[in-house]
Order: structure tokens, then sequence, then C-alpha cells
């Protein structure tokens, strides 16, 4: 069996190695006996959402933020139809936010989103939210430990779950607790870098949830 991971726009939003995750995904697919098969999806390339199990979209800065947002309004309705079909996503930051309404950026210029899932970003006044974090998936209750590093503060609309609850640092806003995004089978965060690394259990979930909808996809198929 071959998984084969979508990374969108990987080569412009790629700061804070969030790349690490794609490495993280790719051992522990191979520690259950699956290979790897990863394409980068960027500006002016189309999406076909059936030629994934696993979408990556990792977290950038302003400038290569805005230049995406122009470029994925073309591929929204496909990354839609790949979420509503239950696929796979992983969004860090960056990623995380264009999947939403909109991001207001540091300067105050409003980028927009996909409104792929309902949520929307606000920015904040000279400061940036940085440091150790450590939330718990209720889900799961696993506990999770990393880094963020963001000016956006994003809230989410009523029927999108956090990924989980801040214990320590300021999650996706600073005020009421949550941090990051789940909805279907997508998965969002504000973690940099490290997130699956340092948080093994969520990289393994990832990775069954990607091959049981491989394995559905070649029943049906
Ligand atoms: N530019 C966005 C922000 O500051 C995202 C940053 C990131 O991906 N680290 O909120």
């Amino acid at each position: 069996m071959k998984l084969r991971i979508g990374h969108l726009y990987g080569n412009l939003l790629n700061t804070y190695g969030d790349n690490g995750n794609l490495l993280m995904l790719q051992y522990c697919a191979k520690q259950r006996g699956v290979q790897v098969e990863t394409d980068i999806v960027s500006l002016n390339q189309p999406f076909n959402p059936n030629d994934y199990d696993l979408v990556f979209f990792g977290g950038g800065q302003d400038y290569e933020q805005y230049i995406v947002s122009k470029d994925i309004q073309a591929k929204a309705d496909a990354i839609k139809t790949y979420i509503d079909n239950d696929g796979v996503l992983l969004a860090i930051c960056g990623g995380y936010q264009l999947l939403g309404h909109y991001y207001v950026d540091a300067k105050g210029k409003k980028i927009s989103g996909i409104s792929a899932i309902d949520y929307y970003t606000l920015n904040q006044d000279n400061n940036r939210f940085i440091g150790d974090i450590t939330i718990v998936d209720e889900e799961t209750g696993d506990t999770y430990n990393g880094f963020e590093n963001h000016n956006g503060r994003t809230f989410l609309g009523d029927g999108v779950q956090p990924l989980g609850i801040v214990q320590v640092g300021k999650g996706n806003n600073g005020e009421d607790k949550t941090e990051g995004a789940r909805y279907k089978n997508v998965f969002c965060s504000y973690f940099h870098g490290p997130l699956l690394v340092r948080n093994n259990h969520l990289a393994e979930r990832i990775v069954d949830l990607a091959i049981k909808n491989h394995q559905k996809k070649n029943l049906l198929a």
C-alpha cells in the first residue's frame, strides 16, 4: 500500500520547520509497512481531491499567506469536497488560518480564506503569542506539547471543536482557552514544527485515519 500525501503550497508555506510533520507521518506509515508518496501542490496547479489520502498545509508569514490566499480561491471547491468526503487534513498556523473565513494580518490587511471551516482570525497590536504551549485533547484525553508563534487570534464558530484546551500558553486567541480546530477528519493547530514529532499519538491517529480512508476508497474502486 502507498499513501499519497498532498502538500499544499509546500514551497511557500514552510517556516519554522513545519515540514518536519511530513517526516513524522512518513515514519509512522513506514512502521505500519506503508509507503508514502508526497506531491507539492502549489500556485496555478489543480488540487484533485481524489488524488490524496492525506493533505498537509503548513504555516508561513503574512507575505506568503497573501500570495497563497489569492491562488487558493481557485482550489477552494476541490479542498471543500476533499474535506466533506472525510479527507484527512493537517493544517498548521498560516494554513489553519486560510481554511477559515479570513485572516486580518499584522498590518490590518484582510486576507481571504476559503471558508471550508467556520472560524475567522483577527490580528493583535504589536504582539505575538510566542512560547511553549500545552493542551489537552478532550476527544482522546491526550496531552500535546508544542511551541506557538502567531500574531493571529482565531475564533471558532459554534459547530467547530478545538483540537485541545489550553493548560499552558495562549492558543487560538488568548481568551477562551481553545487551541486549534477539529472538523470531520481535519486537524488544525498553531503548534509549529514539532507538533507530530512531539506528539506521536496524534501522528499515529492521523496516519491510521488516512490508511482507513485509503482502504475504503480501494474497496469502492
Ligand atoms: N502570519 C500568521 C500569524 O502571524 C501565521 C504565522 C505562522 O504561520 N506562524 O498569525
